[in-house]
């Protein structure tokens, strides 16, 4: 799986060309999952993989940013982006908070078969050419 990772993740980068699809920044990319949740089936499909930077990435995930102690950063990078008042960025985020807590609690499945349209496993990168490509990238 790490190499399968390292070859999306890199593919990814390469498609966005290294620069986060939010605010074009090619400062720290990352590569982030997007899942699409069915509520009928209680199935999270992997629907897209989008390239970030971290402070994008960071604040698409504002709890794991209040976690490790960014949550006023991660308000601000969103402030910043789509430039919103704070109280419009505080009501943004009670709301995804809200919409999180009513299936948090649920038990999904995980359809990770997209991986397998968007990777052709002839492209596994080899892991002597990360490590001459891997420039603190994650
Ligand atoms: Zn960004």
């Amino acid at each position: 799986m790490p190499m399968l990772w390292e070859t999306i993740r890199h593919k990814v980068y390469r498609e966005s060309g290294y620069k986060c699809e939010i605010c074009g920044s090619s400062e720290k990319i990352h590569a982030h999952e997007v899942f699409k949740f069915h509520r009928d089936s209680l199935t999270q499909e992997l629907i897209g993989f989008k390239c970030l930077c971290y402070w994008c990435h960071i604040t698409t995930h504002f709890g794991f940013a209040q976690r490790i102690g960014l949550g006023r950063e991660a308000h601000k990078h969103l402030r910043k982006i789509n430039k919103w008042s704070g109280a419009q960025a505080h009501n943004y985020v009670h709301q995804k908070f809200k919409a999180y807590r009513a299936i948090a609690h649920l038990e999904w499945k995980v359809d990770l078969s997209y991986v397998d349209k968007y990777i052709d496993r002839g492209d596994m990168i080899d892991p002597i050419s990360i490590l001459s490509t891997n420039r603190g990238e994650r």
